[in-house]
């Protein structure tokens, strides 16, 4: 029996539609259809597989603003961030599309005869992703997986499915075969174990906590079935005291507050040198009031609410009066899941809003001293995920960069992300590599074929 999931705006509280949550008889069903779907897609010519995905790209071009409405309501993105995120699902459709006609096997000289090896599908692939950026990392997950001949399951999670359900439709649109690309919302605990452990699930991609991914590896270890972790996130932006600090401490605010800190990437650990550590925190504050927050449909808004009301407690818990505030920015009162931005400055460092991730508008301030202290402290959690390090002696940029435990990094800059560049985590944050272009490659296997063309052997 199907369950009935409300869909919360988060800017009001109230909810507005409802969507049935798959059970696991659903996802088995959902698995036939994309099981017959992707043998049909496997076997087209690749210049055609290649043309549907230009043809989704441009459907969902038309539907930027379609799309970016329903994230600003589902998940209280601003509409500015939203219809960026929209245009991105588009790019990266756009740049797999290329894929198909691309994926390149070797021939590898052998006594004998001809040796070649082919990348081939694996079969269903099923993508699971978390609620922060329903839509962009859905399609860091579709895009190189169709591309590369498979079809795919996407799990939205619970509160956020809206985008994953008309982006399924869209392919339709665009003319993608039947049943190849399938939204199935459902609880973790049961649409998206029922995929993990489906026999004719080849591969599972999984965006979300580091404990969620664990269960899920553990899970697909019962089947050696391969897995793409993309988890949690503690990372650290570092500034040196020869940085340039007005540049520094304009970013600041965005590589943490940007999509109201429910980012992966959230850089919620601020290291500054000491001797500078005064200066910037002039500089930033001024930049946190300004930080604008509000409802999310206004173009010039900068952070919306956070996503649940329980989501916003949790936030809260971090900003309890247990460690000391620096500065708060403003957010809206009354109905809607609203917090203002926190800036802390922890005195111990076991404080736990330096260990956990908090996935909320809030920055956790700590100084240091030199360069070894700063990559110490960086480096000083489970987490190895993204980073930014401000500064402007190259060679200190340089070493500091490889020094970082950490998959994504950025000097002088708070980017994280491109489509056409890998991205991914090192210790609990994650195994894998999505985005770039060797992303269809992690949905093939490589086949190993040797022709014996009748020559005796050397
Ligand atoms: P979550 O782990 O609770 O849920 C993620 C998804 O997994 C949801 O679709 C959920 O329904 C599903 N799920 C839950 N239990 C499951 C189970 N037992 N088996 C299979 N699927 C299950 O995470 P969340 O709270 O939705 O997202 C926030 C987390 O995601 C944060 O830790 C954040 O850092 C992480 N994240 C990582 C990246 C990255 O690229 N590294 C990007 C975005 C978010």
């Amino acid at each position: 029996m199907t369950e009935a999931f409300p869909i919360v705006d988060p800017s009001t509280g109230a909810a507005f539609t409802e969507v049935g949550m798959a059970d696991a008889g659903e996802v088995d069903a959902a698995v036939r259809r994309a099981v017959r779907a992707q043998e049909g897609w496997a076997a087209l010519a690749p210049a055609d597989r290649a043309r549907l995905l230009r043809r989704f790209a441009a459907v969902v071009d038309a539907h930027v603003e379609e799309l970016a409405a329903l994230e600003v309501r589902n998940s209280g993105h601003p509409i500015a961030s939203a219809r960026w995120e929209a245009g991105h699902v588009r790019d990266v459709l756009e740049y797999y599309a290329g894929a198909p006609e691309r994926l390149i096997g070797s021939q590898i000289p052998v006594a004998g005869g001809i040796d070649v090896t082919f990348h081939e599908p694996l079969g269903v692939v099923g993508v699971i992703v978390p609620w922060n950026f329903p839509m962009t990392i859905a399609a860091w997950g579709f895009a190189p997986a169709l591309a590369a001949g498979n079809a795919v399951i996407l799990k939205p999670a619970e509160w956020t499915p809206l985008t994953a359900l008309r982006l399924a439709g869209l392919a339709l649109e665009a003319g993608l075969p039947d049943g190849l690309l399938q939204t199935v919302p459902g609880r973790g605990a049961e649409a998206g174990e029922a995929l993990v452990r489906h026999p004719d699930v080849a591969k599972v991609v999984f965006t979300g906590s580091t404990g969620t991914g664990s269960r899920v590896m553990a899970l697909a270890a019962e089947q050696v079935k391969p897995v793409t972790l993309e988890l949690g996130g503690k990372s650290a932006n570092v500034v040196f005291a020869d940085a340039d600090l007005d540049a520094a401490a304009a970013a600041a605010p965005g590589a943490v507050f940007d999509n109201a800190g429910q980012d992966c990437c959230a850089r919620s650990r601020l290291l500054v040198e000491r001797s500078v550590l005064d200066a910037f925190l002039e500089r930033l504050e001024p930049a946190v009031a300004a930080w604008r927050v509000g409802d999310p449909r206004g173009e010039d808004v900068q952070m919306g609410p956070l996503v649940s009301a329980a989501h916003r407690d949790r936030v809260a818990s971090f900003v309890d009066g247990s460690t000391p505030v620096a500065f708060r920015g403003s957010a809206p009162s009354g109905a809607g899941f609203w917090f203002a931005p926190a800036v802390l400055l922890p005195d111990r460092p076991d404080d736990r809003v330096l260990r956990e991730e908090i996935f909320g508008p809030v920055v956790a301030v700590q100084a240091f001293d030199g360069e070894a202290e700063a990559v110490r402290l960086a480096n000083d959690t489970r987490y190895g995920l993204s980073g930014s390090i401000w500064t402007r002696d190259l060679g200190r940029g340089i070493r500091v960069s490889r020094a970082v435990r950490s998959g994504a990094l950025s000097v002088n800059s708070n980017s994280s992300v491109r489509y056409t560049t890998p991205f991914g985590g090192m210790k609990r944050s994650g195994i894998g590599r999505e985005l770039g272009p060797d992303a269809p490659l992690a949905f093939t296997a490589v086949k190993n074929v040797f022709y014996a063309t009748g020559e005796a052997p050397a």
